[in-house]
């Protein structure tokens, strides 16, 4: 069979399946996207909309290190396009890109949507043919590996591809296309998946009404966060946060929540301490609230003496009783460590990003599953996850890439 012949079928239109596309038109083969949406990338352009982190600046091997215990499975992956290539690749659609203080890239305009119109006028050019509204349903009784079923507006359709790169996303924002349906469909053929969870989400906080409707929206700035992860080891970090009807969220939460979601799994709930006043010491602290206050109420003082109001002074009420914020020591201590207990992750449909998915013990070097040959998987369906910061675009696209090189090798191989 030539190239030409060859028809690749790439399910899922996200920045994992464009990827592949690309790659694989690029090489001269029939590729066919389907996307059960009505349009392609629905989460690259919300992502967007807070200002598209595409990756970051830092050395590798700490860019590496942010996929924890998948880093030698994607660190491989970003060998061969890592955020160096990543932006490359950008700049060669026409976008430009900048790094911020935190080492974060973006395109110079912070938005998705010329990006992927960029994008989209490439792969069209290149020849992919794109079929919206197609939602996967699965492989039809006893088929071939690479045979697929799509349910669409037509009706039920099945189609027979030389290869298949699976890169339907992971299960969060599932209006948005990605809703993690696949799960038992891949689970049936063999292949293991590790069980999906939310990632970068928010936790639950059993506020008081009072606090809740007070400060639902309102950041904690400043401040920092500490707790021992199920392993003993300590987490502690300064940054900002946002209270919210239910509990927390925010960039501070996301970077502990994969600790913080195990630790509640494997314990019932987490307890963090929150320190109000992180650039100021113990000792500076407790000095303040001991200082005379003479007629001024509790907050009066705080609010003078330490500048602490609004959402600060209300955590403090909620953790301390009224003879407590009346006792120094103890308000000092607390002011330095409220103990914030953390009593579940909000659903996986709010999360950024999701946990689990397809194992990588179940695919090989080239991301083809051993139990369905022809068949690649891409992106966030796979099972690592990465903190905020361009990880997750980064080693989605690069997974993309992996899979469609791996699609190009597996046709050299059956080549007559
Ligand atoms: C609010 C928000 C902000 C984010 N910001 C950033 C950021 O700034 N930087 C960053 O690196 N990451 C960010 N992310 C994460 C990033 O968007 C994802 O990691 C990335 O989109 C994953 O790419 P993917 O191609 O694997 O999956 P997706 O982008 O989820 O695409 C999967 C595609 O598969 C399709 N699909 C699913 N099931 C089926 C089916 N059965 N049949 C047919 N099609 C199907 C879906 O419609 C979708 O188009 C953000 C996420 C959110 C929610």
């Amino acid at each position: 069979m030539t190239k030409k012949e060859k028809k690749v079928a790439v399910v899922g239109g996200g920045p994992a399946g464009l990827m592949a596309a690309e790659v694989l038109s690029a090489q001269g083969l029939e590729v066919h996207l389907y996307d059960a949406m009505p349009s392609v990338g629905r989460k690259f352009l919300l992502a967007g909309r807070g200002g598209l982190n595409l990756t970051h600046s830092e050395p590798f091997d700490s860019f590496a290190g942010r996929f924890g215990e998948r880093r030698a499975q994607i660190e491989a992956l970003l060998r061969a396009f890592g955020p160096e290539q990543l932006r490359e690749w950008v700049h060669g659609l026409g976008v430009e890109t900048f790094v911020g203080t935190s080492g974060r890239v973006f395109p110079t305009d912070m938005k998705a949507a010329p990006l992927l119109r960029a994008w989209m006028h490439r792969l069209r050019a290149a020849g992919v043919r794109f079929h919206m509204r197609h939602r996967w349903t699965g492989w039809p009784d006893a088929a071939a590996p690479t045979a697929l079923r799509f349910a669409t507006p037509a009706g039920e359709i099945e189609l027979q591809a030389d290869a298949v790169v699976l890169a339907l996303g992971g299960a969060s924002w599932s209006r948005l296309g990605s809703d993690g349906a696949w799960v038992p469909w891949v689970a049936e053929r063999g292949v293991a998946v590790a069980p999906l969870m939310p990632a970068n989400c928010g936790f639950d906080v059993a506020w008081t009404t009072h606090f809740a409707e007070r400060f639902a929206g309102v950041p904690f700035k400043s401040v920092a966060i500490s707790f021992t992860d199920t392993r003993g080891r300590r987490f502690a970090r300064k940054g900002e946060f946002v209270a919210t009807a239910s509990g927390v969220e925010g960039s501070l939460i996301y970077a502990a929540s994969a600790l913080l979601r195990d630790k509640i799994a494997a314990q019932g709930s987490a307890t963090l301490l929150l320190d109000l006043l992180p650039d100021r010491s113990a000792e500076q602290v407790r000095a303040a609230v001991l200082h005379p206050r003479g007629a001024r109420s509790v907050a009066s003082h705080l609010k003078s003496r330490l500048g602490l109001e609004g959402i600060k002074t209300g955590v403090l009420h909620e953790v301390l009783t009224r003879e407590q914020m009346h006792a120094p020591d103890t308000l000092a201590e607390t002011i330095k460590a409220v103990p914030l207990r953390l009593i579940a992750p909000r659903p996986i449909d709010e999360a950024i990003s999701t946990a689990g998915g397809v194992r990588f013990e179940a695919l090989d070097a080239h991301l083809m599953a051993a139990a369905l040959p022809g068949v690649f998987f891409a992106g966030e369906m796979l099972d690592w996850e990465a903190p905020t910061g361009g990880y997750l675009l980064t080693a989605s696209m690069a997974s993309g890439v992996a899979a469609a090189r791996g699609v190009l090798l597996h046709g050299e191989r059956d080549a007559p």
